[in-house]
């Protein structure tokens, strides 16, 4: 690592984003330093996140989330096996308690479609149920999303940040 007046680029936190940009910009001849005020990565929000690699039915259709969700959801597979993470692709469910909830799968729903997410479907109660036997009886389905994921938000940063020394 250059000493840090001889970076040509300072990247200020060594969260996940930090971390990303770059193992990005390690791709150039580039002197590139990141810049971490706690004693190790990971240590802002990136240590207290669900750990969820959502699918992008949530996000609004025109906005910038909107349009990169369901895209980063995709690179995690190629970035899975460059960087061996390890990542539980064990889809998600958007459980409806009432009839108005029900409504609002159907919004997400749409949303998703919009956004280009793949697979998503409304589950009726019974395949639920079938599915999450512990769930309360009298929901009124769900929205099934395959693609979303499961990963350890420590292992990925620390693992952009290694690559991008190497
Ligand atoms: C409760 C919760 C749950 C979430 N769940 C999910 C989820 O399931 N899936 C998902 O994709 N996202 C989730 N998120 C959002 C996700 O955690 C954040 O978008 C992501 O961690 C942001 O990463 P970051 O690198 O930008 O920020 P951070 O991880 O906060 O990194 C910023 C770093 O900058 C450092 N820093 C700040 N100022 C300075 C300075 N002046 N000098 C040096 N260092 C500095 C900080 O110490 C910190 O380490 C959740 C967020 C919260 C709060």
């Amino acid at each position: 690592m250059p000493p840090i007046e001889q970076a040509d680029i300072i990247i200020i936190g060594g969260g996940v984003v930090g971390t990303a940009i770059a193992r990005e910009l390690a791709r150039y001849r580039l002197d590139v330093v990141v810049v971490e005020r706690q004693p190790d990565l990971a240590m802002g929000t990136s240590k207290a996140n669900s750990g969820i690699l959502h699918a992008g039915f949530d996000a609004h259709p025109g906005t910038l989330k909107g349009e990169l969700n369901a895209r980063g959801n995709e690179l995690y597979r190629t970035l899975e096996k460059d960087l061996d993470l390890d990542i539980r692709w064990i889809g998600s469910m958007v459980v409806a308690k009432d009839e108005e909830d029900r409504k609002v799968l159907d919004d997400l729903l749409e949303r998703g479609r919009q956004n280009g997410v793949p697979g998503l479907e409304i589950l009726p109660p019974e395949e639920v149920l079938a599915r999450e036997p512990h769930l309360a009886p009298d929901i009124t389905g769900a929205l099934w999303a395959p693609s979303a994921g499961v990963i350890c938000p420590f292992r990925a940063t620390i693992a952009f940040a290694e690559n991008a020394v190497q």
